[in-house]
């Protein structure tokens, strides 16, 4: 498995949907009183900043507190804790890929001198 498998693995664990660093508010849509009795239909209306809390933007929470601590689901947790390494990695290869592409755009446009600076590279290494 590469290391591209092991991120999307990843990825495809999580809690799909776009995360975002806050909680929504809810109402009840409903024209109707009391709330709350199992008739209601709470729709999310605004979002407050959290500063422990992430929700994916359908409103289910990935990160959340309650009395009994902090939770996040095991997948979830796998992303966010792999999540430096894989960034720092798949910037890395996004930046080693943009310079492969300049060197062959440059090639496309220029294939003299891209083939001198080749060979000269090449006696410089010592490679035939
Ligand atoms: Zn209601």
């Amino acid at each position: 498995m590469t290391r591209e498998d092991e991120i999307q693995k990843r990825l495809s664990a999580r809690t799909p949907g776009r995360w975002v660093k806050a909680y929504p508010m809810r109402w009840c849509e409903l024209d109707h009183f009391p709330h709350g009795k199992g008739k209601c239909d709470y729709q999310i209306h605004s979002w407050r900043l959290a500063t422990r809390e992430v929700c994916s933007v359908d409103g289910q929470h990935i990160i959340f507190g309650n009395d009994n601590g902090l939770h996040v689901s095991e997948a979830d947790s796998q992303l966010i804790a792999h999540a430096p390494q894989d960034l720092e990695y798949l910037l890395s290869e996004n930046a080693r890929l943009r310079d492969e592409l300049a060197e062959a755009n440059n090639a496309i446009d220029d294939p003299s001198a891209y083939w001198s600076r080749i060979s000269s590279e090449r006696i410089k290494c010592g490679g035939q």
